[in-house]
């Protein structure tokens, strides 16, 4: 996937150019506002500007040229990123400008080493242990209050509680802060706030601290120890903060510690992407800036280098429905882009076919040229997630999930690592090097021995996993030489690439894995992607049912717009009238869309709209899949909603009328095809599709394709092995050894 992308600086080969050869070479890369930005080096800085418009370009050449001209000293500066994932690509970027050893951090990752460090100087001992998850010990909490709750409204409260020490409210304030705020409570305020002085007791009774505390205690110090804050202030003396917008009073609050009354602060943000409000952030910061910095810098940016004047007509037409502080704010995005396609709206009858017609119009993008690893799925919730799991699968396309473990320590990239690492200590003397002329080839070879092969294995799943991380290894070895030839330089060697893998996992900065990346939409944020599918846009999901005041409303508004402008040439929108086939269809359509939509106004009645038109979506891969009316309990009768239950076309509890002996010759021959095809049996069939055959027994393709999970590819590509199992064939020993197409 590419994040937060520069593509000069990372797609490949130019990810190994060489870094530009001096400071101003470094401002080459910027339009004259970004220049502006990047040459403020002195001075409060505050840079307003819409989606796009280069604002983490900017900052990161700005530290870069302060760095090369010998203004800033690396050690100096301290860059703050909104996750882990940003600090690091943060970092790598700022590696191929020629600036490495600047701190880009999260604002908690930078508290906790200044916390760690400071810790025994300023209270003595040890820093208590960091509590992962709160949980645990606030349902323990709540039943020291003698309440009882589940799993959702324990949820609910660690929101308040998180929300109550972002906002540095105390328990006992919590009631009458939280009165004064357009916040809805989601329980009786002075229950909150007893389970949140519980919780508090045990934490400071079993000696833990919280994610919150951490930022919470670094404050108290550098507050209360002038000494500590000193040495702080003495080691940096630079600082940048990006998406500025989304941070919290108690982040706001350590940044002014950080920064004492000095004036060398750079802030980037747009107000209109502000997304984690529920969380107790607010862009008063950015948007009061220059109030409070009077005599700052203060540039705003345009010119959108992202998206096409199409998605960047429908991100500003988006915004100009909004209402708010934040909107009072907005600037309209100028694309920089060629024309392209129109975004398309789809709708669909039902979530499956949604899910199915999305993995379909992924594979054409795919066939047509677009890397998988450059298409994005963006949905409302987490949960969204597992329909387009299942969707993508049947259509054998690669997908992860953002939010993965990070490139360099996942299992077989470390593994990969010690391979390589031992077969360039003994060089020429590896026999698996034998033959192998060039760094690529030598990598391929060291690599068989872990498991790459030239052709992925079929499928996705754990197998297809592995593999994709050992050929991101191996497209990383291609470039290095690639670069190198270029630049006629030497070939590098094998110790040239396990030095570039240190420095690249020091930096944290992982090569892109080929895959369609599913994400929600609030993690999406700072990327980009060439084509991205927003969908389950629907009334309830898009503004979410439990945003009910109009702030609320508003920053799903901000949501959708982060969504919207993640694209950079295709972009679809898609929602789905009902939830389960052949359900009422009574949805509607985000009223997001009233008016940008082709046929709607701004008040949903409908009206001219914009070009383009609604295309219906349609289910089925290149067989048609007829899709089921209401799915109704083969054996009771009733209407099934419950996903599982779906797919095996009866309630759970229902007596199962299943041909035992099918169903055990069925999971003998999806072992037997797992085992050939190298990956796991579910990803042949699941239990529950395989239960629904050995049920239904199904007589023809027709039949076989309307059971849920037996998509398209798969009804290809096992559908007559199957069928002849219902019809109580014998699979030949032949047959059975051969691979399905
Ligand atoms: P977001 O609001 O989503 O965080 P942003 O304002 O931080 O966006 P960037 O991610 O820095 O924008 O840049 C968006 C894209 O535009 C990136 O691919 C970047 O490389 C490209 N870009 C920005 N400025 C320029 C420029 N002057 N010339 C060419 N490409 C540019
Ligand atoms: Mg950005």
């Amino acid at each position: 996937m590419t994040a937060a992308t520069d593509p000069t600086l990372f797609s490949q080969p130019d990810a190994y150019a060489d870094p530009p050869r001096d400071a101003d070479a470094v401002l080459e890369g910027l339009d004259p506002e970004q220049r502006e930005v990047a040459t403020a080096l002195h001075g409060p800085v505050c840079v307003l500007a819409g989606a796009g418009t280069g604002k983490t370009r900017a900052i990161t050449h700005r530290i870069a040229y302060g760095v090369r001209a010998g203004i800033l000293p690396p050690a100096s500066v301290l860059a703050v990123t909104f996750t882990s994932r940003a600090a690091g690509e943060m970092r790598g970027r700022l590696r191929q400008l020629g600036a490495s050893g600047v701190q880009a951090r999260t604002f908690h990752s930078a508290a906790l080493r200044q916390l760690q460090f400071f810790w025994p100087r300023a209270v003595g001992g040890e820093l208590p242990r960091l509590l992962e998850r709160k949980v645990q010990l606030v349902a323990e909490a709540a039943a020291r209050c003698r309440l009882r709750l589940d799993r959702n409204e324990l949820r609910d409260l660690i929101g308040e509680i998180e929300w109550s020490k972002v906002t540095q409210t105390v328990p006992e304030d919590y009631p009458a802060v939280v009165a004064k705020t357009t916040r809805v409570p989601p329980r009786d305020p002075a229950e909150t706030a007893r389970v949140f002085g519980m919780y508090e007791q045990l934490k400071r009774d079993r000696s833990v601290i919280d994610f919150e505390d951490v930022l919470l205690l670094t404050v108290g110090v550098l507050q209360d120890r002038p000494d500590i804050a000193d040495t702080v202030r003495g080691q940096y003396q630079h600082f940048v903060v990006d998406e500025y917008q989304d941070v919290s009073p108690l982040q706001q609050r350590l940044l002014e510690l950080w920064v004492g009354d000095r004036q060398n602060l750079c802030v980037v943000g747009d107000a209109s992407q502000t997304i984690y409000s529920f969380t107790g952030a607010t862009p008063d910061h950015l948007l009061d800036f220059r109030t409070r910095h009077p005599d700052s810098t203060v540039v705003k940016l345009v010119r959108d280098y992202r998206s096409t004047p199409q998605v960047v007509h429908l991100a500003n037409g988006l915004l100009s429905q909004a209402t708010g502080r934040a909107a009072e704010h907005r600037l309209e995005l100028v694309s920089q882009r060629e024309a392209g396609p129109e975004p398309a709206y789809v709708e669909y009858a039902d979530e499956p076919s949604e899910a199915e017609g999305t993995a379909r119009r992924i594979r054409e993008l795919i066939d047509s040229g677009v890397p998988a690893s450059e298409i994005a799925v963006l949905y409302r919730i987490n949960a969204q997630s597992e329909i387009y799991e299942q969707a993508l699968v049947d259509a054998d396309v690669p997908y992860q999930l953002r939010g993965a473990e990070r490139f360099f320590e996942r299992p077989e990239v470390r593994e990969a690592g010690v391979a390589l690492r031992s077969a360039a200590r003994f060089g020429e003397n590896d026999s698996l090097l034998d033959g192998a002329a060039d760094l690529p080839s030598q990598v391929r070879a060291v690599l068989s021995g872990s498991g790459w092969t030239p052709e992925p294995p079929a499928g996705s799943g754990a197998v297809r996993d592995r593999w994709e991380s050992l050929a991101a290894l191996v497209r990383l070895a291609e470039s290095l030489a690639a670069s190198r030839s270029a630049a006629g330089k030497e070939a590098p060697t094998l110790g040239d690439f396990v030095a570039e893998l240190d420095e690249r996992a020091n930096a944290q900065h992982a090569p892109t894995v080929e895959g369609v990346t599913l994400a929600s939409l609030h993690s999406a944020k700072g990327l980009e992607w060439d084509a991205v599918f927003l969908t389950g846009l629907t009334e309830g999901m898009m503004p979410i049912t439990h945003a009910k005041t109009d702030a609320q409303v508003e920053e799903e508004r901000r949501l959708l717009y982060v969504g919207v402008t993640r694209a950079r040439l295709h972009l679809t929108l898609s929602w789905a009238l009902s939830r389960s086939p052949g359900g009422r269809g009574g949805r509607r359509p985000s009223r997001f869309l009233n008016g940008l939509r082709p046929g709607t106004s701004a008040t949903g009645t409908r009206g001219s709209g914009g070009p383009g038109g609604i295309e219906r979506g349609r289910s089925g891969g290149s067989r048609a899949r007829k899709r089921r009316g209401p799915v109704q309990c083969r054996v009771c009768g009733r209407s099934l909603t419950d996903p599982g239950e779906m797919k095996l076309m009866r309630c759970e509890d229902c007596p199962s009328d299943m041909d035992e002996q099918l169903y055990e010759r069925l999971r003998e021959w999806r072992s037997e095809q797992a085992k050939q095809l190298g990956q796991p049996a579910y990803c042949v069939f699941t239990d529950k599709t395989l239960l629904a055959i050995a049920e239904t027994v199904p007589d023809g393709e027709a039949e076989l394709a309307c059971i849920s999970g037996v998509g398209a590819r798969k009804l290809e590509r096992f559908g007559a092995d199957v069928l002849a199992l219902c019809a109580g064939e014998e699979l030949g020993a032949e047959d059975a050894e051969e691979p399905s197409q």
